[in-house]
């Protein structure tokens, strides 16, 4: 018999969006991502999905607040005596595309988002992502050997995919986080991932999101259907039941708690390294 294979949790603490009205949990300072990014690690988080945001708390793109972040998270796990891989994000249509790659280079993550088209994010702006940029952005992980989470929010997403992959701006093993749920893209349902999961590449890799009230459930359907990850935090859900708050290392421990439930073993950030094929640079 077979092992089943461990399971990835994806924390995704911070966002671009997630406020401290909403919240007084989300870190916005690089001390609290950093601090945030340990105790997720300690709770059985793998990943770390990260954005940053400004002296007001606003979200930026701006290289040297991620290299002021991420010089506070790589010295707060190494002195934790943790581990986790870091995943930076690259979405962000207010800023210019050139910005939106410029801190991989500086800062050599093992992971960065990949957003593969644009939608109506939520009914309030354009969630821009235009093919020159998939192009660009595609080579630069290529060259820089940085693995893309491919992040899945709408059916037409997926087609583009499969032609960067075809067109050799993606290089397989892939690895897709499904995102559903928000506004403008596809609903959380079983349905939008039976649509999806068919049409990854064979020997894809993937985890599952849902934003909101789908968060939940869409764990346990992307555990019944067989996900690599899960993904949880401020990012994409602030409760943990209705009407109570949570906070990010709460979310990956219930996380990790559902992926023991349904017979899983959760990946260290050492193995899904592996499962990955990541390269550590630094
Ligand atoms: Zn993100």
């Amino acid at each position: 018999m077979t092992m089943a294979k461990k399971l990835i949790v994806t924390a995704a603490p911070v966002g671009a969006g997630t406020t401290r009205a909403q919240t007084p949990h989300v870190p916005l300072t690089p001390d609290e991502i950093a601090a945030d990014v340990v105790a997720c690690a300690k709770a059985g988080a793998a990943i770390a999905h990260l954005h940053v945001r400004d002296e007001n708390g606003k979200n930026t793109m701006a290289t040297e607040k991620f290299v002021e972040v991420v010089g506070k998270v790589r010295k707060a796990i190494a002195d934790a005596g943790v581990d986790v891989v870091l995943n930076l994000t690259t979405s962000g249509s207010a800023f210019s595309e050139e910005l939106r790659v410029a801190h991989l280079p500086a800062l050599m993550p093992e992971m960065c988002s990949y957003d593969p088209g644009s939608m109506n994010w939520a009914n309030s702006y354009v969630f821009l992502n235009t093919p020159a940029f998939l192009e660009k952005l595609g080579t630069k992980c290529k060259e820089l050997n940085i693995k893309p989470e491919i992040e899945i929010f709408d059916a037409g997403m997926i087609g583009n995919v499969e032609y960067y992959r075809t067109k050799g701006f993606l290089q397989e093993p892939l690895h897709c986080q499904l995102v559903l749920d928000v506004p403008g893209g596809m609903p959380g349902n079983l349905e939008s991932i039976a649509y999806l999961l068919p049409k990854l590449p064979r020997g894809s890799t993937w985890s599952i999101t849902g934003i909101g009230k789908s968060h939940v459930p869409m764990m346990l359907a992307g555990l019944a259907a067989g996900c690599d990850g899960l993904r949880v935090g401020l990012e994409d859900n602030i409760f943990l039941a209705k009407g109570v708050l949570a906070s990010n290392a709460q979310l990956v421990a219930r996380a990790v708690e559902f992926g023991t439930m349904a017979g899983r073993e959760i990946a260290t950030a050492e193995e899904a390294r592996q499962i990955l094929g990541l390269k550590k640079h630094r």
